[in-house]
């Protein structure tokens, strides 16, 4: 089976989105690109994240052509694509409907750095995409002209898509996005959030880059 290491984290960071409330029935999709054979797997559309299978998997090529795999790929591919096309760095695109950023989405506002943990998203403001119909090339072309240098940007009216040089990343910055857009939520539904400043979160991202067990450079 082609890509078959990739069709596996498909299925199992499928059953993440939900088990992590990140999406609600087979809302959002996943992608693993490999640039070496120049083809990405993409999960399926429409099939539940718990009953898919690594063969239910599709693979395909940046032109959209389908490679390996007999399911109907995510009626999304065109925004998994675009972002292959335009950030040649990345390995992995997740979309998700997470309950928090789709609020912020519905009134077309960025999440913002209410904490300093969207750091991990590489930017200080979130932006929105506008609205356009799912499944669309135009869908796939406005979330590339608004994401720029962040690894996430809102759709508005839909979700949130996020970027990352494994699906492990692309996943962690979802799962940020999202408890941010939560703490934004919340602050505004009892006052003014202070937003740290587009210095502060420099710092951050900086220190961001040996977080962890990351050996510091000597
Ligand atoms: P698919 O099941 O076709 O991937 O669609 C889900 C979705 O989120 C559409 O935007
Ligand atoms: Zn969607």
């Amino acid at each position: 089976m082609l890509m078959e290491k990739e069709r596996n984290l498909i299925v199992e960071y499928g059953k993440k989105l939900i088990t992590e409330n990140l999406t609600s029935g087979t809302g959002g999709n996943i992608s693993i690109y490999d640039p070496e054979q120049g083809l990405f797997a993409i999960s399926p559309s429409g099939i539940d994240y718990f009953e898919t299978r690594p063969e239910d998997v599709v693979v395909m090529n940046l032109d959209g052509e389908i490679v390996d795999g007999d399911r109907k790929p995510s009626s999304e591919k065109d925004l998994h694509i675009e972002m292959y096309k335009i950030k040649p760095e990345i390995r992995s695109v997740v979309h998700t409907h997470s309950m928090y950023c789709t609020v912020l989405s519905c009134i077309n506002m960025p999440i913002k750095s209410v904490h300093y943990v969207l750091a991990d998203a590489a930017t200080d403001v979130v932006p929105v995409a506008p609205y356009v119909t799912y499944g669309t090339k135009d869908l796939a072309l406005a979330a590339a002209d608004t994401i720029g240098d962040a690894k996430a940007c809102l759709l508005a009216n839909h979700g949130m898509l996020a970027v990352g040089k494994d699906v492990g990343d692309a996943f962690g910055v979802a799962r940020e996005c999202e408890w941010v857009s939560e703490i934004q939520w919340r602050t505004m539904a009892v006052g003014t959030p202070n937003i740290l400043t587009r210095e502060q979160m420099e710092v951050v991202m900086e220190k961001f880059k040996t977080h962890g067990q990351v050996k510091e450079k000597k």
